[in-house]
């Protein structure tokens, strides 16, 4: 219920291109721009729901986007970080949070390969674009009792969407949630 009422209180029309502005309630991803899109809202409300948030929670986002998953995210815990790569994206997407009033959303541009340690650990990390690995830096990032969501598997084809929840001792649980088809995560390194 709380994703739900997150989901119907952003307006989604305001994080999508003028040319698709029909198509803004259309349960499906559409076009940003330099390549990339917004999300489908089912899968935005499925990677939400899986961050099992608290009111108290920070969490990080890797691919900002439109800003409309960070804009979910802000009103169900307490600060959001979010980092794009793409500086054309993230600036459009700062002047939206601004202009909308979204206060407790932080970002930037850069590889979210690399996290955002200065605000390290965080309760939740959301990848929102396919990555072949979980990032070690990410994984260093994420608290113990903390969850993570990400898709899993080659770019442009099949991911599993995966969700990982790290123990009090470190350890990783990892779990594949459903099929997914996501942008590629650019700036990917071998570890
Ligand atoms: N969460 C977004 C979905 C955007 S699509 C939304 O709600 O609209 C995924 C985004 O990830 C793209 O904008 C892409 O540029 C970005 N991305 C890809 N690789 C990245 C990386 N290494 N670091 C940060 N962002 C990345």
């Amino acid at each position: 219920p709380k994703v739900k009422a997150a989901l119907s209180s952003v307006p989604r029309d305001k994080f999508v291109p003028k040319s698709h502005i029909d198509s803004a309630f259309y349960n499906g991803p559409l076009p940003i721009g330099h390549g990339q899109t917004i999300s489908q809202p089912y899968i935005v409300a499925i990677m939400t729901d899986l961050l099992e948030l608290e009111t108290d929670d920070v969490v990080l986002e890797i691919g900002t986007g439109s800003g409309y998953q960070a804009a979910i995210l802000s009103q169900l815990c307490r600060q959001v970080y979010s980092i794009e790569y793409v500086p054309a994206l993230a600036d459009m997407a700062k002047a939206r949070f601004k202009k909308l009033g979204y206060d407790n959303i932080q970002s930037k541009t850069g590889n979210g390969f690399d996290g955002w340690p200065d605000h390290a650990p965080y309760d939740g990390i959301i990848v929102t674009a396919a990555a072949t690995h979980i990032p070690g830096p990410l994984n260093e990032q994420l608290k113990p009792g903390g969850r993570m969501v990400i898709p899993l598997g080659r770019p442009y084809f099949h991911q599993e969407l995966t969700l990982v929840k790290k123990n009090e001792d470190g350890e990783l649980d990892i779990k594949d949630i459903l099929g997914v088809a996501f942008v590629p995560f650019q700036g990917e390194r071998d570890e």
